[in-house]
């Protein structure tokens, strides 16, 4: 099993997912540097859709992500649409 971020992320998308992974599995399509750099409550706007992903193959299923996120955007595979989970496997090319 595996951990999925959902849609939830976006317009949060604070990164806080990333900080504590162990594995540094989690990752977006915006370099995390450039995203930093925009407030948090302008991210929406300036990257409308964007959020962040989990590789599964990397993910030791550990909880730490969903335990941080304020928005309960990340959840068990086996409790996520089959949308997200595919969604979080395109992002790493699967
Ligand atoms: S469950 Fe653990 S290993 Fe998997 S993405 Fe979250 S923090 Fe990383
Ligand atoms: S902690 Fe939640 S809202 Fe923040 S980037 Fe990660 S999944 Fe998105």
């Amino acid at each position: 099993m595996a951990f999925v971020i959902t849609s939830k992320c976006v317009a949060t998308c604070d990164t806080a997912c990333i900080d504590v992974c162990p594995v540094d599995c989690i990752a977006g399509p915006i370099p995390l540097d450039g995203l930093r750099a925009v407030p948090l409550g302008e991210r929406g706007l300036r990257f409308p859709g964007l959020q962040m992903f989990i590789d599964a193959d990397e993910c030791t299923d550990c909880g730490a992500c969903a335990a941080e996120c304020p928005v309960d955007a990340i959840v068990p595979d086996n409790q996520a649409s089959a949308a997200d989970v595919v969604r979080n496997a395109a992002f790493f090319g699967r």
